[in-house]
């Protein structure tokens, strides 16, 4: 095993009352909100597909060909509120569900209903998502083991691997590409880590070997489609669907920005696995290149709509090419920013090496959650960096598609909200990790870690709040290692001064510690090859983004320069979206002509500049949104 680390059950690591807890407070409301988009006859995504599969309702099928996965991953969500909160009525839906699930389930192991209820064929088009459904349920079939300790939903996941692991081990040359949107690799790793069964991490790293075995170079078929979907067979190589190079190859992140993230979490997961140094060097030769050429400052990954690779491919929903970041058009896609924030953290699992959970963390407080309302209710596909209200977006245009100027319930892909509910509902997951000898702690929130030997309570309001309150109730000479954001000027643990990375210490029963990571406004810049974000500047204040909103500002926010050079002031504003910490930022007014071109203006009045997190952007009125403002 590569890992240095486990994340920690949610039967031992329990939210409290932090940032992070706070989301799912409201935890029926939001189910009830999402049951309700997923028994509507329009949405994407379906409950009802799986009482017509098991035999109990009279009905067709309808719903996108990911529509399975993304019940599951709903449901996977559920199974963490349930271990949050043990309310049995979450626990009673849930199981009713996955008794729905296990009898779809076709008598040779295959489950997919979109094929059982459709006169479309197995394995006949790699867009039919089949690979990616059945990827959830296996990561479903574990959350569900884990909440509930019934393994009703791994024995289906077993059979549905026996049978994948016969079709797909002899490498079959018309489905090597057919697990495009892989999360099959990491939902196998997650079997097998609750199963032992061998051929099921060997079946992950199968559908690892198979990008880039495909001989069939197909970059004329790929150009002649103009949104970039290329050919339905799927059996052609194309940087879309990172099948161009053989992974280990790699030496950039390239394609559709979900599927890319999938491919490198689930190959990071084979890497915890079998320890194969070149899987790790490509994914570090990978995020090194996402991380230097291809991320928004907020952590959305995901430039284009439609675009092309350097080497050739066109793409859609992809990375940008090297330094091509638009801020309105900016893509963005929720699923794949959280998909990025997912690698991340395994990355860091398998290195210790804290940059990884520093760029977890902006993800996650910035454009990881952008894409949902305060409450959980409402959301938003894509997640650009600036929004003009006079200039609404027409969201079925090209360089638009799947952006909306109101975050909405039903959709047409809603494929969006489940990834939000399952990453928040279950990111107690990620804050602490443990190894034989040490308790990491990796995020800051208010929250308990308990186990047979340990017993740790952390207290704080971060990220808008630089202390973090941490008691050792109960230990014996336990090793912990706290990870220190290498964004923090002077931090320190019980006033003593301590360097970014895990700051490593031993604990016993009754110590406590306060750790201080201040949080100074900062102003940012872009790499000047940044065309969009030249001579511009952004505010920063720990891993939180700062936008500012028209509703806030009397000026039009494109009137408005940033002072530099000048202090922030920093308030915590309790009673405003649901508690953030805003910022009053010093900037000149310089109102402009109405002309396109004319001598440069630098006549104006000293003002500021109100700004909220980016997250909680869209959250009140229609009205402007920048991140990026002019420097003064
Ligand atoms: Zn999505």
């Amino acid at each position: 095993m590569a890992k240095k680390f486990e994340f920690t059950s949610l039967n031992h690591t329990k939210l409290t009352d932090g940032f992070w807890g706070r989301r799912t407070e409201n935890y029926q409301e939001i189910i009830d909100s999402m049951l309700e988009a997923l028994l509507n006859p329009t949405n994407s995504a379906r409950l009802l597909n799986f009482e017509i599969a098991a035999g109990e309702l009279n009905a067709e099928f309808f719903g996108a060909h990911w529509s399975d996965g993304d019940c599951y991953k709903f449901l996977e969500g559920c199974c963490y509120i349930y271990q949050n909160t043990g309310d049995e009525k979450v626990k009673e839906m849930v199981q009713k569900y996955a008794k729905l699930i296990a009898k779809s389930q076709e008598e040779d192991g295959y489950i997919c209903t979109q094929i059982t209820l459709t006169d479309k064929k197995r394995w006949e088009r790699y867009d039919f998502h089949e690979l990616y459904n059945m990827g959830h349920l296996f990561t479903l079939a574990v959350a569900y083991f884990d909440a509930f300790q019934d393994k009703l939903l791994i024995k289906v996941a077993n059979k549905l691997a026996d049978y994948l692991y016969n079709i797909f081990s002899s490498y079959p040359k018309d489905l090597l590409n057919f697990g495009f949107n892989p999360s099959n690799i990491m939902g196998l790793c997650d079997l097998y880590r609750i199963t032992g069964i061998e051929k099921q991490y060997k079946l992950a790293e199968i559908f690892v070997n198979m990008r880039g075995m495909s001989q069939e170079k197909d970059k004329d078929g790929i150009r002649a489609d103009p949104t970039g979907k290329a050919r339905k067979t799927g059996n052609f190589a194309t940087d879309q669907n990172q099948t161009l190079v053989p992974l280990r190859e790699e030496t950039m992140a390239t394609g559709h920005a979900v599927t890319s993230s999938y491919l490198y979490s689930g190959a990071t997961d084979v890497y915890s696995i079998t320890g194969e140094k070149a899987l790790l060097d490509a994914l570090e030769r990978i995020y090194t290149d996402l991380t230097t050429k291809r991320i928004y400052i907020t952590g959305g990954t995901n430039a284009t709509f439609v675009g092309h690779s350097e080497r050739g491919s066109l793409t859609h929903e992809s990375h940008g090419t090297e330094y091509e970041l638009p801020n309105k058009i900016a893509y963005n896609e929720t699923c794949a920013n959280i998909g990025a924030a997912m690698w991340c953290l395994r990355m860091l699992q398998v290195t210790e090496d804290t940059k990884y959970g520093d760029m977890a963390e902006r993800i996650m407080y910035n454009a990881g959650i952008s894409g949902t309302n305060l409450e959980l209710t409402r959301y938003f596909y894509s997640n650009p960096l600036s929004y003009k209200k006079d200039t609404p977006i027409p969201g079925e245009w090209a360089q638009y598609k799947h952006k909306s100027s109101r975050r909405w319930h039903t959709y047409t892909c809603w494929c969006c909200p489940p990834q939000l509910l399952r990453t928040i509902a279950g990111i107690g997951r990620w804050v602490y990790g443990i190894s034989k000898d040490t308790l990491y702690i990796n995020m800051f929130t208010s929250s308990d870690y308990k186990d047979g030997n340990l017993d740790v309570s952390m207290k704080t309001n971060y990220p808008f709040e630089e202390k973090v309150e941490l008691k050792i109730n109960h230990a014996t000479n336990q090793r912990l290692k706290i990870r220190i954001p290498v964004w923090c000027d002077n931090p320190s643990i019980n006033d003593t001064p301590v360097k970014s990375g895990y700051y490593e210490l031993e604990v016993n029963s009754g110590d406590e510690f306060t750790i201080d990571l201040p949080m100074k406004a900062k102003f940012m810049q872009a790499n000047p090859h940044v065309e969009s974000d030249r001579g511009m500047t952004c505010v920063m204040r720990g891993p939180v983004v700062y936008a500012a909103e028209g509703i806030d500002n009397k000026y039009s926010l494109d009137e408005l320069f940033l002072y530099t050079d000048r202090e922030v002031l920093a308030t915590y504003e309790k009673d405003l979206l649901a508690g953030v910490v805003t910022l009053e930022v010093p900037a000149k007014h310089i109102p402009q002509k109405s002309d396109l071109y004319y001598e440069i203006q630098t006549d104006g009045e000293d003002t500021t500049v109100k700004m909220i997190p980016y997250y909680a952007w869209a959250n009140r009125e229609l009205c402007d949104m920048n991140v990026w403002f002019a420097k003064a």
